[in-house]
């Protein structure tokens, strides 16, 4: 297969990461992603033969290395719902040009994997926890769920080895009240907390422009409190904006992920594959490209990657830039469990 260093998109954007949805299935549901009114009992999610399988997953992950991607991220639903998740990334691990693998989950069932996904190789956790007050995370969860286990998992995994970063999203009138002593918390463990913005992903979410908090409103509280700086981007196209805290000891910062208030798109290098195997040049995207009808359909190494460099090529996503009302109001989205955030 021909490696080619220089396909990019037509806004001149490479392609450099890719986020694969596991599972469309969770453990919870999070009124802002799975909100249980929809996602009740009787919500069809996907058979098995409908997810794509591990050797399929690694013959893709190849192949968009080849393409340029460096990073990938297992998500969900719920990537450790999906069974034997240790075995993929082991295989992922071994392939030629991937610098880092990440994994984006919930932790609750963290306590029973966490050694195993470390002996597999994976050495990187974002952990989402939108609330330390037990009642306020139960009902934002869905499931009644305490932070207690949520916290225990995330000091397991810190032990064992894991560089951890905690995701909190944070929606207006809902958890403002947690901004603070999240920071706190998580600066005294000198673990990177992210607040994200509260986004319109799907189509279920109830989400409106006056639900958001920004990171100018959080970086404010924040900054009554605590002396902070900027720290330097890790990366092209890093996603969050962090800054460090003067005081820490352990350099414990925090980031903000300002997808709604200032778009980041220019320097977007993500794209995603869904658990049904289609992909997703934007998280906001109508529809995606079928793969697994192709990989199933016995095309060869070199035409899947044609195909996925097509698409890459043909890609104008900028869908945070253009947000507005109506895009809001009119564009029909992939719903979040599919693509994975
Ligand atoms: N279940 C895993 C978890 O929650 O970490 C992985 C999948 S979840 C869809 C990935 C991330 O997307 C989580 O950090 C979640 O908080 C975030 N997310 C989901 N819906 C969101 C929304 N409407 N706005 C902002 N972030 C959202
Ligand atoms: Fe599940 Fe994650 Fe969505 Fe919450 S945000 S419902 S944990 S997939
Ligand atoms: Fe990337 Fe789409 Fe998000 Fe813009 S809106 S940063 S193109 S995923």
């Amino acid at each position: 297969m021909r490696q080619m260093d220089a396909i990019v998109d037509q806004l001149g954007r490479p392609i450099r990461d890719l986020r694969i949805s596991v599972t469309d299935r969770c453990n919870f549901r999070c009124t802002y992603c799975m909100p249980k009114e929809i996602f009740g009992d009787d919500y069809l999610f996907l058979a098995k033969d409908q997810l794509l399988s591990f050797e399929e997953l690694e013959r893709l992950a190849r192949i968009f290395a080849k393409l340029g991607v460096k990073k990938l991220r297992l998500t969900g639903g719920e990537p450790l719902m999906r069974r034997n998740l240790p075995e993929l990334i082991r295989k992922l691990h071994d392939i030629e040009g991937i610098e880092d693998i990440g994994l984006t989950t919930n932790a609750v069932l963290l306590g029973q994997y966490a050694q195993p996904l470390y002996d597999a190789g994976l050495r990187r956790l974002n952990i989402s926890l939108d609330a330390l007050d037990p009642e306020l995370f139960g009902r934002i969860n869905g499931r009644g769920i305490t932070p207690d286990l949520v916290l225990k998992n995330i000091k397991k995994a810190k032990d064992i080895g894991f560089a951890i970063k905690v995701n909190m999203v944070v929606q207006k009138g809902v958890n403002e009240s947690e901004i603070l002593p999240m920071a706190a918390y998580f600066k005294d463990l000198g673990i990177t907390l992210r607040y994200i913005e509260f986004m319109d992903v799907g189509n279920d979410n109830g989400w409106s422009f006056d639900k958001v908090v920004t990171k100018k409103e959080i970086y404010d509280m924040l900054s009554s409190v605590y002396d902070m700086e900027p720290a330097e981007e890790e990366y092209y196209g890093e996603v969050a904006k962090r800054y460090r805290y003067l005081d820490s000891d352990v350099g414990a910062q925090v980031g903000f992920i300002t997808s709604v208030s200032e778009s980041f798109c220019s320097t977007c290098t993500r794209s995603r594959l869904s658990s049904e195997g289609r992909l997703y040049t934007c998280l906001f995207a109508s529809d995606g490209f079928d793969i697994r009808e192709l990989i199933r359909s016995g095309k060869t190494d070199e035409e899947l990657f044609e195909a996925i460099a097509d698409v890459w090529r043909g890609r104008k996503d900028r869908y945070s830039d253009e947000r507005s009302e109506q895009t809001v109001k009119n564009r029909k989205k992939i719903n979040m469990n599919y693509i994975g955030g």
